[in-house]
């Protein structure tokens, strides 16, 4: 191997490894986030850091999410290759490209349309044709397109919002930071069932606030 193929070789070892040992052990999961490549998401100053397991600065003051915690949420989603999924918070749209590993489809929507924009063009570039990013306040869900199987929210909310509840099929799992932006937020999963819902708390996470209405650009 070419002194370039080793580094990149080392990299990814180390990524995974990251990964393995903060606790994302699901198989698909894995094998999904090993096989998209988180630099292309990252543009500007950052694109060295990509392989650390760290949050990093993206587009309209927005963060990509840490690695780790992309995999642990989707685990804790328990995506199977006949799910429809809805992501609120696009962001770089790294974590809708692991989600189009595993999902049949998925729908991501953020507030900002330059988010919007710069994804879909690398979701084109990778040919990840099963992804469809949309600009919209998703605290409303995308009543077009629902019911969903999955819901994903990458933004803070001080509840998990109603309309994402009632566009989340029976027997669907929604994973969704919840708490004050500046405090501790919890990750909790609901679960739907024939009766209601179902709350489970996972771990702290802190993520940007799910802000109402469009982003100032779009
Ligand atoms: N999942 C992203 C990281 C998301 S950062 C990634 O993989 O990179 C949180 C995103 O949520 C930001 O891009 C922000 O613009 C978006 N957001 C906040 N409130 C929103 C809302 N009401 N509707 C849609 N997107 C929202």
């Amino acid at each position: 191997m070419s002194d370039d193929a080793d580094h990149i070789a080392e990299r990814k070892m180390q990524f995974l490894f990251a990964l393995r040992s903060r606790g994302v052990t699901d198989k698909a999961v894995l094998t999904a986030m090993e096989k998209v490549d988180r630099g292309p998401f990252i543009r500007g100053y950052f694109t060295d850091r990509a392989y650390e397991d760290m949050p990093l600065p993206i587009a309209c003051g927005q963060t990509i999410s840490q690695p780790s915690v992309v995999g642990l949420m989707t685990q804790a989603l328990k995506v199977s290759n006949r799910d429809k999924v809805l992501e609120v918070g696009t962001g770089s749209g790294y974590q809708a490209a692991i989600l189009s590993q595993l999902a049949r489809r998925v729908y991501t929507v953020d507030r900002h349309k330059r988010l919007v924009t710069d994804a879909s063009e690398i979701f084109r570039a990778l040919d990840l044709t099963n992804i469809t990013a949309i600009t919209a306040d998703g605290s409303f869900g995308l009543p077009d397109q629902a019911p969903f199987d999955r819901i994903i929210v990458t933004a803070a909310a001080e509840d998990p919002p109603g309309p994402l509840l009632a566009q989340l099929k029976i027997g669907g799992i929604m994973v969704v930071p919840v708490g004050q932006s500046d405090a501790v937020q919890h990750l909790i999963r609901v679960t739907r069932s024939e009766t209601g819902f179902e709350y489970d708390e996972l771990r702290p996470v802190r993520f940007v606030p799910l802000v109402e209405g469009l982003g100032r650009d779009g």
